[in-house]
């Protein structure tokens, strides 16, 4: 698309045009960001995959057809639909990569799956083992550090002073970079400036009380906040209140199995080593006893049947061969 154009009249420059400078306080309505944790709860939503509007207000306090006529001719023409479209989707994917890089940096444990949010750093570096989606920006171990610096790091700042003296930054201006060399490809330029969207609004939680709030399911790997930032190591994954059930009865079954699997082996351990008695003139009676004595359970005769004596056999075997 970029090479049928005609050749500009310029020579190739690239200039950034300021496009909002968003949601100073009480200038611009700040979509989504609803209850008592804003921040937290607008990146939640575009997390789940809904941006609230907000990148369509980004674009349209400064119409695209304007930038276009600023742009000059025909390669930056582009249907707005189409833009608003890579705009949102790359907002929401910068989204995700920077909440997994900070919520992945607090985690630990052998398959790095406990959560320590009192850890996280935008330092962190996702080992190379990771699969990341790199986009054409940065690389797979580009840290929040680096991103934020990338995107947001030159944008526009004010000195401001205020009737007392004091003085504050202006809001950043998230800016959009236009290209006039011939080989400017407006559509990467779309999704940059989604992702400096992301990067602007992503900022503002981490700045707030809630970022160690953010948390992600190890089960559905679903976003969900905290009610309180853990503080204390945790031991054990993470699980989303949906999943909480879940897990919690994948676990009874798993010691329930462990168990069961106990009872058989010390069956095995005595299996043809029954003699006739008083006591025991029955074997199963005899074997049910042993079993009772090593895991301290209390079954009857009845607990050897026949499906369980072909296990026992099975495990027998499996233990002389072991021995041999
Ligand atoms: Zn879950």
């Amino acid at each position: 698309m970029a090479n049928s154009a005609k050749p500009r009249r310029r020579n190739s420059t690239s200039e950034v045009v300021p496009w909002i400078p968003v949601a100073r306080t009480g200038l611009f309505p700040s979509q989504g960001h609803d209850g008592p944790r804003p921040q937290l709860s607008f990146v939640l939503k575009v997390l789940a995959g809904d941006d609230c509007g907000v990148t369509q207000m980004h674009l349209g306090f400064r119409p695209v057809w304007r930038v276009q006529e600023q742009a000059g001719d025909a390669r930056a023409l582009f249907a707005v639909s189409q833009c608003e479209v890579l705009v949102r989707n790359s907002m929401i994917a910068m989204m995700r990569r920077l909440a997994d890089l900070w919520i992945d940096s607090g985690k630990s444990g052998p398959n790095r799956e406990c959560d320590n949010p009192s850890d996280r750093n935008t330092l962190y570096s996702p080992p190379e083992s990771a699969a990341v989606d790199i986009d054409r920006w940065f690389t797979a171990e580009a840290r929040i550090a680096d991103i934020f610096y990338r995107l947001l790091g030159n944008e526009a700042q004010w000195p401001r002073i205020h009737l007392d003296g004091t003085q504050s930054l202006k809001e950043p201006m998230v800016g959009f970079t236009i290209d006039s060399s011939p080989i400017f490809d407006p559509s990467g330029e779309w999704e940059r400036f989604g992702a400096k969207i992301a990067m602007y609004w992503f900022a503002r939680l981490l700045d707030s009380p809630y970022s160690r709030h953010l948390a992600r399911c190890e089960f559905c790997r679903e976003y969900f906040a905290y009610d309180r930032a853990p503080r204390t190591k945790r031991k054990n994954p993470v699980y989303c209140p949906r999943c909480k059930g879940r897990a919690a009865v994948g676990r009874v079954q798993d010691s329930r199995r462990k168990e069961s699997e106990a009872h058989l082996d010390a069956a095995a351990a005595v299996w043809g080593k029954w003699k006739y008695s008083r006591a025991y003139p029955n074997e199963r009676a005899w074997i049910a006893q042993q079993v009772n004595t090593v895991c301290g359970t209390d079954f009857k005769q009845n607990w050897v049947s026949k499906k369980k004596v072909i296990e026992i056999q099975q495990r027998a075997e499996a233990l002389r061969n072991a021995k041999s």
